[in-house]
C-alpha cells in the first residue's frame, strides 16, 4: 500500500492506494497554520487513520508547497512559511518509523498527470497549482525537472510581465512573502485573486464566494475575473515562449473555474505568445498528486 499525503496551504488530504492503484481511503482535514509542530502531528494522524482503516502498513509520500534543498535537506520556497527551514523529512521518518519522501507539490502533479493522468503520454508538461499560494512543476518525459538547486518551476516568483498602472500599484500593495514585489504568485494564486476582489469592492471574500457572484454576473467579480484570467495568461505565455510545454495542467481551488478553459487559450495564443504551435491546456486529473497515481483526467481544452 501506498499512502500519499497533500500538504496544502489551507487543507491536508491522505490517500492511500492499493498496490493496484486503488483507492482505499481518502480524508482530509484543515492544514494548521503557522504552527510546525501542530503540522507534524496532523500528518501522522492522517497516515496513522489510513493505516487503521486499511488494516496495512503503507510507504509514505508528501507533496509539499516547497522543496526540500538538495544541499541542507531542510523546506525552502514554502508560502506556508511555517515549514521553511524544517528537517521535514527527518522529523516524519522519526515520527512514523519509516523513510519518508517529499516532493515539491507541482512537481508531482506535472508527474502524476504526465504518467497516467489528463496530460499522459505527453514528453512537455507544464503543471501549475493555483490555491492559497501558487507553485508549477515541469515534467519531463514522465520524470520530473527540479533542477541542481531544486528550483525549476518556481515561476510563480518571476514578476508578473507586462505590467499595467493597476498592477504597479498592486506590486506596491501586496509583497510576496519571499521578500521581493510584484511576484506572479501575489496575483494568480487564489489568494491573490481575494485580494483583488477587495481592492474593487472594498469586500473580503473567499476565492469560492467570488466565483459564486461571478455566476450571478456581479459587475465587480467579473471585473476581478476577468483581470485574473489576462494576468495569468500573461505569466503562461512566458512559459510557452521558454519551455513551449505540449500541454499545461491546471491544479488548486482555481482551476475548478471552468471558464479558465475556454478564456486562457485565446488570451495566451494572439495576445502574449510568439508562439502558434497547437497545445492544450487542462484541469488536473481527480486524484490527489502526492501519491502519484492520478486517474484518468476530465476538463480537457478541446484541440
Ligand atoms: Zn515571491
Amino acid at each position: 500500500m501506498r499512502i500519499g499525503i497533500d500538504l496544502g496551504g489551507t487543507k491536508t488530504e491522505v490517500i492511500a492506494l492499493s498496490d493496484a492503484g486503488e483507492t482505499l481511503f481518502r480524508h482530509r482535514v484543515p492544514t494548521p497554520r503557522d504552527n510546525y509542530p501542530q503540522t507534524l502531528q496532523a500528518i501522522v494522524d492522517l497516515v496513522r487513520l489510513a493505516e487503521e482503516k486499511t488494516g496495512e502498513r503503507g510507504s509514505v509520500g508528501l507533496g509539499i508547497p516547497g522543496t526540500l534543498s538538495p544541499f541542507s535537506q531542510r523546506v525552502k520556497n514554502a508560502n506556508s512559511t511555517w515549514l521553511n527551514g524544517q528537517p521535514l523529512d527527518h522529523d516524519l521518518a522519526r515520527l512514523l518509523d519509516r523513510e519518508v519522501r517529499i516532493a515539491n507539490d507541482a512537481n508531482c502533479l506535472a508527474v502524476s498527470e504526465a504518467v497516467d493522468g489528463a496530460a499522459a503520454g505527453k514528453a512537455l508538461v507544464f503543471a501549475v497549482i493555483i490555491g492559497t499560494g501558487s507553485g508549477a512543476g515541469i515534467a519531463i518525459n514522465g520524470a520530473t525537472h527540479t533542477g541542481g538547486n531544486g528550483n525549476a518551476g518556481e515561476w510563480g516568483h518571476n514578476p508578473l510581465p507586462w505590467m499595467d498602472d493597476d498592477e504597479l500599484r498592486y506590486r506596491e500593495e501586496v509583497p510576496c512573502y519571499c521578500g521581493q514585489k510584484g511576484c506572479i504568485e501575489t496575483f494568480v494564486s487564489g489568494t491573490g485573486f481575494a485580494i483583488d476582489y477587495q481592492r474593487l469592492s472594498g469586500k473580503s471574500l473567499r476565492g469560492a464566494e467570488i466565483v459564486a457572484l461571478l455566476e450571478q454576473q456581479d459587475p465587480l467579480a467579473e471585473l476581478a475575473m476577468s483581470r485574473y484570467e489576462l494576468r495569468l495568461a500573461k505569466s503562461l505565455a512566458q512559459v510557452v515562449n521558454l519551455l513551449d510545454p505540449d500541454i499545461i495542467v491546471l491544479g488548486g481551488g482555481m482551476s475548478n473555474v471552468g471558464r479558465l478553459y475556454q478564456t486562457l487559450p485565446t488570451l495566451i495564443k494572439p495576445g502574449f505568445s510568439a508562439v502558434n504551435a497547437k497545445r492544450r491546456l487542462c484541469r488536473r486529473s481527480t486524484a490527489i498528486p502526492a501519491a502519484c497515481a492520478a486517474l484518468p483526467g476530465s476538463g480537457r481544452w478541446p484541440d
